[in-house]
């Protein structure tokens, strides 16, 4: 049976991410995937600055021109409705816009590079299990109707939110941290700039609803809800029907029409309790609960958590040491990279997301613009979570309580 370096499972951005890198340091790859390529993932479809500078590592930037929306700046509506607006802020590695590309095409753009670096891909190819011993592992997979096993040295699980193979191995953590999205594709949507718009009016709480626009008259519309005990979260449909009942969004949807079905998919965000290592076999993207808590962003980290685990394993292939032990040092580059972000990040959504402190502190952003400049290079992780709550911050949303509002706070009237 041939033998591979590392077998990687699953080819969304994580996993393709972690094939093309590995194949370029010259290791031998099988990347395997349940579906064939290109396909689609459930997705807001929008790529941060730093996806995008992974991404031109990658080589891809000509091709996300071509394929992508270009967009320049955030704008965020509070649960009453008041809206502040910032361009992406300057930073010194990453560009200062974003992309939405839709997944169909993103996916497929990852896959390609990996390819053209060697790796060889196997889609329509299910992964059952992982056997695992001294020498490597096999990996059970079903494909075309029958079993077939596939050996390497080491694996890399990059499965996203389907948490069923990580069950089969004991690697889903105690307690784990979901959130449930959902999105449709709308054209004919009016009033769409190069602004992401991120949206808490009509959208459940915690949750947020989004319109990301992919030109200048069609988008990816979206909402999002925490689910809480004791509280029945509602179906796909129901929840973006919720989102786009708002009377603001009316006009704004009069002559747009959905383009194919209304998708719902988990996502996992608990980064701080999961497993991202064990024995011959290490995890990335969201299958390691890599997705931002409080912005629902999960591709970004799911390629940093790419290049984080290829960079070390090609050290480890070079040391010839895959022992557990040195797989512990991916573990422990992730954790000092992100561990930080999750726990102010968890912290953040906590606090902000209700109408009580959510409403003030878009208040406080009309006032203060430099606000808003913070909070969204928070969003971006550009700063550090803990300064969106600093005394000086919680300050200022304290002074726009509702009883504590000068007659100087703008009132303005509702917009987009
Ligand atoms: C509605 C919604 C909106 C979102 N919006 C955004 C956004 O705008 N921006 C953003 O950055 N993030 C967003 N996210 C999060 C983002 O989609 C994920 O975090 C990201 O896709 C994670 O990438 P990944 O490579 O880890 O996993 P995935 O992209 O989920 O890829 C996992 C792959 O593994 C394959 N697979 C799974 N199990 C097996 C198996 N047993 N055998 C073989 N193959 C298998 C799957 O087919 C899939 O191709 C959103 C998520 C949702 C649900």
């Amino acid at each position: 049976m041939e033998l591979y370096d590392v077998i990687v499972v699953g080819a969304g951005p994580g996993g393709a991410a972690t094939a093309a890198y590995l194949a370029r340091s010259g290791l031998k790859i099988l990347l395997l995937d349940k579906f064939e390529f290109p396909r689609d993932k459930t997705c807001g479809d929008a790529l941060s600055p730093s996806a995008l500078s992974i991404l031109d590592n990658l080589g891809l930037t000509d091709d996300l021109r071509n394929a992508g929306y270009r967009v320049e700046g955030v704008s965020i509506t509070s649960p009453e409705g008041k809206t502040v607006r910032a361009p992406i802020p300057v930073h010194p590695v990453y560009p200062s816009h974003g992309y939405v590309v839709p997944r169909l095409v993103l996916d497929d753009l990852i896959l390609r590079c990996g390819l053209r670096a060697g790796v060889q891909f196997h889609g329509s190819t299910h992964v059952l299990g992982i056997e695992r011993d001294r020498a490597g592992v096999t990996v059970v997979a079903e494909t075309g109707g029958s079993q077939r096993r596939f050996t390497a040295r080491l694996v890399v699980l990059a499965v996203g939110a389907n948490v069923r193979l990580l069950q089969t191995l004991g690697l889903t953590p105690r307690r784990m941290g979901y959130a449930h999205a959902v999105r449709a594709y709308f054209e004919g949507v009016s009033g769409l700039s190069r602004s992401l718009e991120i949206r808490f009016d009509r959208a459940q709480l915690p949750g947020y609803g989004w319109i990301f626009p992919l030109s200048s008259d069609s988008a990816n519309v979206g909402a999002g809800l925490l689910p809480r005990r004791g509280r029945k979260t509602p179906g796909a449909s129901a929840l973006l029907a919720q989102f786009l009942s708002d009377p603001r969004l009316g006009p704004r949807f009069q002559t747009a029409h959905r383009v194919g079905p209304v998708k719902g998919f988990p996502i996992r965000t608990d980064f701080q309790q999961s497993r991202v290592f064990s024995d011959r076999l290490v995890i990335v993207g969201e299958a390691a609960g890599l997705v931002n808590p409080f912005t629902g962003e999960g591709i970004d980290y799911a390629l940093e958590s790419a290049q984080l685990a290829s960079a070390y394993l090609v050290e480890c292939f070079k040391r010839e040491d895959l022992s557990f032990e040195a797989l512990r040092g991916y573990e422990r580059a992730l954790r000092r990279r992100f561990q930080h972000v999750f726990v102010f990040s968890h912290w953040m959504r906590r606090q902000y997301m209700n109408p009580f402190l959510l409403d003030p502190l878009i208040r406080a952003c009309e006032r203060w613009p430099e606000l808003t400049d913070l909070i969204v290079r928070t969003l971006l992780t550009y700063a550090d979570p803990a300064e969106a709550i600093r005394p000086a911050v919680l300050l200022k949303v304290l002074r726009c309580l509702p009883s504590a509002r000068s007659p100087r706070t703008p009132n303005l009237p509702a917009t987009n």
